[in-house]
């Protein structure tokens, strides 16, 4: 742990001792996120988030992670926001399967999905080149502001990089082949995992349900391809990022409806002129109005999307007025 981060915690407890609150960092004083495997099919648990944003309560869970149980071992997929998830998720892992671990893979960049890394061996943690490239460059940034939201949840977290680039299609553990299908849009890579034994789809963040798509490294074309080509890979259900297993395609269908939605509701503010703060006012249509979070998304989405969409919308005039 680095000075900085060090010194946040530190910040946190003397507040907390001064103002004679308690830390905000949870109702557990054990920092237990009270993990549980869901089977989603044969040999195939989940590991439910909440659909919250990230807070001191939550400690950050509010992803989705996975395993897989084959006669070689098992195969986990996202491994969580920290190093106290991680050890957790790893004894749950022992405690349903008896078995050790033999891959990793992290679906994308985004910290509440791989920061549980550094309980793994690095060598069987997978990911996509540009996942790799793209902790690289940002992970340390993600891990300062995860220490700042988290608190002492994050408490000995360090970034991990994986060590294996999937640079293959597919591996085989078992009887259970799973395809690994490099797809963008949420982020510049987004890794799918189709599971040739049961069915599963394991779709991390091009998929949501009854929670509002994150967007902060978006490309919106780019995550309509890919939806439009997970609903064209054959699967029995599908595990989102962010909400309960969909064996209904639903949510491929809502998170493309909302995409579209957001799009082209912010092009339309761009062409009316309205500056950020007044895009981000957007009557919400009915069908959307129980995702969680949506007000706040649609503020964040609008800081992330709305610059560009506004250079796309406004006519360029050139500087001699040619
Ligand atoms: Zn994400």
């Amino acid at each position: 742990m680095d000075i900085f981060r060090r010194s946040l915690l530190l910040n946190a407890a003397v507040m907390a001792a001064y103002s004679a609150l308690p830390l905000r960092t949870g109702h557990a004083a054990d920092f237990n996120y009270q993990l549980k495997a869901s089977r989603i099919a044969d040999n195939t648990y989940a590991v439910i988030g909440k659909l919250e944003y990230f807070t001191g309560h939550n400690g950050g869970a509010v992803v989705n992670t996975a395993f897989i149980e084959t006669s070689d071992g098992v195969i986990v997929i996202d491994t969580g926001p920290s190093k106290r998830y991680g050890e957790q998720l790893k004894k749950l892992i022992r405690e349903t399967t008896g078995k050790e671990i033999v891959r990793v893979y992290n679906t994308h960049f985004h910290p509440d999905h791989c920061f549980g890394n550094q309980l793994f061996d690095v060598k069987q943690i997978a990911a996509l080149p540009k996942t790799i490239s793209g902790l690289k460059e940002s992970g340390e940034g993600f891990s300062d502001n995860f220490y700042r939201l988290l608190g002492d949840w994050m408490r000995g977290t360090e970034l991990t990089i994986p060590g294996l680039p999937i640079t293959f299609s597919s591996e085989k553990f078992g009887d259970h082949r799973l395809e690994l299908i490099a797809l963008s849009g949420h982020t510049d890579a987004d890794l799918a995992i189709l599971d040739h034994k049961t069915g599963v789809l394991f779709a991390g963040d091009l998929c949501f349900l009854d929670r509002t798509p994150t967007t902060p490294h978006a490309d919106l074309s780019q995550w309509q391809a890919s939806l439009a080509q997970l609903k064209k890979v054959p699967h029995k259900i599908i595990l989102p990022g962010h909400g309960i297993a969909d064996p209904t395609d639903r949510s491929i269908e809502q998170t493309s409806d909302y995409l579209n939605w957001l799009e082209k509701s912010l092009i339309e503010q761009a062409r009316q002129g309205k500056d950020m703060i007044e895009a981000a006012k957007l009557e919400i249509p009915q069908k959307f109005e129980k995702l969680k979070l949506i007000k706040a998304e649609i503020e964040r989405s609008v800081a992330h999307l709305y610059p560009k969409i506004e250079q796309n919308v406004l006519p360029v005039i050139s500087p001699g007025g040619r």
